[in-house]
């Protein structure tokens, strides 16, 4: 478990010098590009950082909704639902996250357990018809 942190670190020495459009490219190409480790505990750290930039990320926690790891789909799922009404771009995709193979949507601690508590928080004061 050596070095994650650091070479997280050397990796992102210039990151509180970069915009944040300029941040949210390198997390695409940690997450979607195959750029940087690509190890479970590195994009579940990429996934979690997404939260910071609100509704700016919600292209990409979208497209990681498809991601193949699966520490990374609950990540999205839940910081969509964090953002709440403001993430209704996101619906369709999180109702074909409610079929995630991760596990049933009883499960509160799976992809589809998550979806379903993203689309409950998006959906609270009726934004789905905006
Ligand atoms: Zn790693």
């Amino acid at each position: 478990m050596v070095g994650h942190d650091e070479r997280l670190a050397a990796e992102n020495g210039d990151w509180e010098s970069l915009t944040a459009d300029e941040k949210l490219a390198r997390l695409e190409g940690f997450l979607i590009g195959g750029k940087g480790c690509q190890c479970e505990e590195c994009l579940w750290e990429y996934g979690s950082v997404l939260g910071q930039f609100g509704v700016a990320a919600i292209p990409l926690l979208i497209s990681a909704l498809h991601h193949e790891c699966v520490g990374v789909r609950m990540e999205a799922a839940e910081t969509l639902g964090r953002l709440g009404p403001v993430a209704h771009e996101a619906i369709p995709a999180l109702r074909i996250a409610l079929m995630d193979e991760d596990g049933p949507r009883s499960n509160e601690n799976s992809v589809a357990g998550l979806a379903a508590w993203a689309l409950q928080q998006i959906r609270r004061r009726g934004s789905a018809e905006r």
